[in-house]
């Protein structure tokens, strides 16, 4: 499985709320975005970036791998850090992003069981990107124009030079 990577314009399309409970083939489309994550040797993916437009993602950073069923953030510190920011749907550039530091994450579990997530540093950082990708946007849509351009140029550079 392939992931989609800019300027495809299905990235930029919204995913829509799943059902847990009621949606059979949840569980193969958790197990085919982990393998193209571990593929890609990333620690989050959203299914956005396998051209399936559900609000699931799932992330690893190194412990075990979770998956989340319609994530949304329903709380966020006003605290913000900039950080530079891959993706694996814009490889090999990094831009710096301005997140919230803390957020609060509610989700569904694969059983379709509500779970509330605490998190700091990366793992809020991950959480934002991967929704983001939910709602079809890019860390290239969140950056400072001038920081777009010139991750755009260094994108298309390293296109060519493949
Ligand atoms: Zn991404």
């Amino acid at each position: 499985m392939n992931i989609v990577s800019y300027p495809s314009p299905a990235l930029k399309e919204a995913a829509t709320e799943v059902d847990p409970k009621r949606d059979p083939d949840l569980k193969r489309l958790i197990a085919t975005m982990a393998k193209a994550m571990y593929a890609a040797q990333g620690i989050g993916l959203a299914a956005t970036q396998i051209g399936v437009l559900k609000r699931v993602m799932v992330y690893d950073l190194g412990e075990e791998l979770v998956a989340l069923c319609n994530p949304r953030i329903v709380a966020c510190s006003s605290e913000k850090v900039l950080v530079e920011e891959g993706c694996l749907s814009v490889p090999g550039v990094d831009v710096p992003i301005e997140r919230s530091a803390s957020v609060t994450c509610e989700a569904e579990d694969i059983s379709g069981n509500t779970i509330r997530i605490e998190a700091d540093e990366l793992l809020a950082r991950v959480l934002q990107h991967e929704i983001d990708h939910l709602d079809g946007v890019l860390i290239l849509d969140r950056a400072t124009l001038e920081d777009r351009k010139a991750a755009i140029r260094r994108y298309n550079e390293l296109i060519q030079s493949r």
